[in-house]
């Protein structure tokens, strides 16, 4: 199965992706965590990357294309956590069989007061909420022990920022998809394991009505 998960910043992608990715057996592919690997690689490419990453501004398309297209190369079972996020690069992998879209929808205001309490651990991909998603032992990570840092690109000025190139590039991408039929909305203002729940049973049960 190969699905795409689309939201604004702070819908809690990359959460929910984690999630589904461990339930259905799929590949989480998160492209925000593949660029930052990239750009500490010290590669050409990873040098280009690195002048936009933080910024809240999109990597160009060509350069995201080429490193998902490498990484999904071969595989059946994932969930594009992140991508595509214009709409030339939906159209790029337009001959992909997509099974479901998922679009976590979430208002500006609600998706800030989330970014400004996330926190990522320094070793891997693992994210926690100091109010909605604490670790157990506080400022560690619970699954892999390396400290917990907030993201440069989460304070508030960056995520403003992130919120207007989602609105002029992503937005479209919603449309798009949902012209394809292959768009499920789900409330992400919830907990997130209501969040978990609605987005799990859409895969099990589709009610296929959801396509707002
Ligand atoms: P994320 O971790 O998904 O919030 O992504 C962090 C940053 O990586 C974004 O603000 C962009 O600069 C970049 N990025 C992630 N995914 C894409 C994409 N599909 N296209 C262009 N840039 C991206």
């Amino acid at each position: 199965m190969k699905l795409i998960l689309l939201g604004a910043p702070g819908s809690g992608k990359g959460t929910i992706a984690e999630k589904l990715a461990k339930e259905f057996q799929l590949q989480h592919i998160s492209v925000g965590e593949l660029l930052r690997q990239e750009a500490q690689s010290g590669s050409e490419m990873g040098r280009i990357i690195k002048q936009t990453l933080g910024t809240g501004k999109l990597i160009p398309d060509h350069l995201v294309i080429e490193i998902v297209r490498l990484v999904v190369k071969g595989k059946n079972n994932f969930i594009l956590d992140g991508f595509p996020r214009t709409v030339h690069q939906a159209k790029d992998i337009q001959d992909w069989p997509i099974a479901k879209v998922i679009y976590l929808k979430i208002t500006e205001e609600r998706a800030v007061e989330r970014i400004s309490g996330r926190r990522i651990c320094v070793k891997g991909t693992h994210t926690y909420h100091i109010k909605f998603i604490p670790s157990k032992k506080k400022g560690f990570c619970d699954i892999d022990g390396s400290k917990l840092i907030q993201r440069d690109d989460d304070r508030e000025e960056i995520v403003r920022e992130r919120f207007k190139v989602y609105a002029k590039k992503t937005k479209p991408v919603i449309d798009y998809y949902r012209e394809l039929g292959l768009l499920t909305t789900i409330n992400a203002a919830n907990s997130p394991e209501k969040v978990y729940q609605d987005t799990r049973k859409e895969l099990v049960e589709p009610s296929y009505q959801a396509n707002g």
